[in-house]
């Protein structure tokens, strides 16, 4: 089939079938195309509760269909492809975290969004890169563990000087290689330039950042001012804009260096065959586990509001 025929027969399927179509900004321009909705991970899971459809079909990584099966248990979930999994999601184990718990039981465990099912289970909360600051701000517990990622982690501790954050090992690998000479490298040649960037990348990096935020955070930053910006995030957001937006002027920081392959694993012709049966992933959780998870993101909400 050629892309247009691919295109109108995903469409045609996805109606027959009532099946919606979530895609994370990250994805590539012909999928957020044909996609029902589009956004962060979060936001995503929640929209999905209000559909009527039965089935959903994520166009992202693993943990975000995950997440949408939690807030969602009655829909069939669909991953578009079995393989993409986000490796930051995955870097830490459960019995790591229960190993910690025991040894600091007063100590309040935060998880950001981008973890499993799995870990989500063990910890007392959860934070997307947008809440982080406020929720852990509202916790009672001064002593808190922020897993996985510890560029998001320090992040947080630096806009709280009075909790005690404690990190782990662990990293976005995408996010992670943006050093303070990519930064610098870039406001040179784009001296009239803000920069705008992702709170998963390193602290050195992100001292020249004029904004710091999550992805739709980043977006609206762009779109709020008239000025040009280096978008230091996955290549899929400075795509979206100027795809969407056409007239703004946004800069790519470190294109091959922010690329994430995971997300790119979603294809039209995967997202076709995984709608007709013969592709993607069913996401299954246990309701034991599901439940223990959706605690973690019922205090998210809970702290949030
Ligand atoms: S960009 Fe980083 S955090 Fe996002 S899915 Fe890829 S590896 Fe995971």
């Amino acid at each position: 089939m050629t892309k247009d025929q691919l295109i109108e027969a995903i469409l045609k399927e996805k109606k027959q079938r009532n099946i919606s179509i979530l895609a994370h900004t990250y994805q590539a321009p012909e999928i957020i195309d044909i996609a029902d909705i589009t956004g962060d991970s979060f936001a995503l899971s929640v929209a999905a509760t209000k559909l009527q459809s039965d089935t959903v079909l994520m166009c992202g990584v693993r943990f975000m269909a995950e997440t949408v099966k939690i807030l969602s248990p009655e829909k069939r979930v669909i991953l578009s492809d079995a393989d993409a999994t986000c490796p930051m999601a995955v870097q830490l184990q459960k019995s790591q975290i229960e190993q910690y718990r025991k040894e600091h039981p007063d100590h309040t465990v935060v998880a950001y969004i981008n973890t499993t099912a799995e870990l989500k289970s063990v910890c007392d909360v959860c934070v997307t890169s947008s809440s982080a600051v406020k929720i852990v701000s509202k916790l009672p517990a001064k002593d808190i563990l922020f897993i996985p990622d510890p560029n998001l982690g320090s992040f947080v501790a630096k806009q709280l000087p009075d909790k005690n954050i404690y990190l782990m090992n662990g990293c976005c690998p995408v996010h992670h290689q943006i050093t303070a000479e990519d930064v610098l490298a870039a406001k040179n040649q784009h001296p009239d330039a803000k920069l705008a960037m992702h709170p998963e990348c390193r602290p050195e990096a992100l001292q020249y950042a004029d904004y710091i935020g999550a992805t739709s955070g980043i977006i609206e930053y762009t779109m709020a001012t008239d000025e040009p910006v280096i978008i230091g995030t996955e290549r899929g957001v400075c795509d979206y804009i100027k795809y969407k937006h056409p007239d703004k002027k946004v800069y790519q920081l470190c294109k091959d260096k922010l690329t994430c392959t995971n997300m790119k694993l979603t294809t039209l012709q995967g997202v076709y065959d995984a709608i007709c049966g013969n592709g993607g992933c069913d996401i299954e959780l246990s309701e034991q586990l599901r439940v223990a998870a959706k605690k973690s993101i019922d205090n998210m909400l809970y702290y949030g509001n």
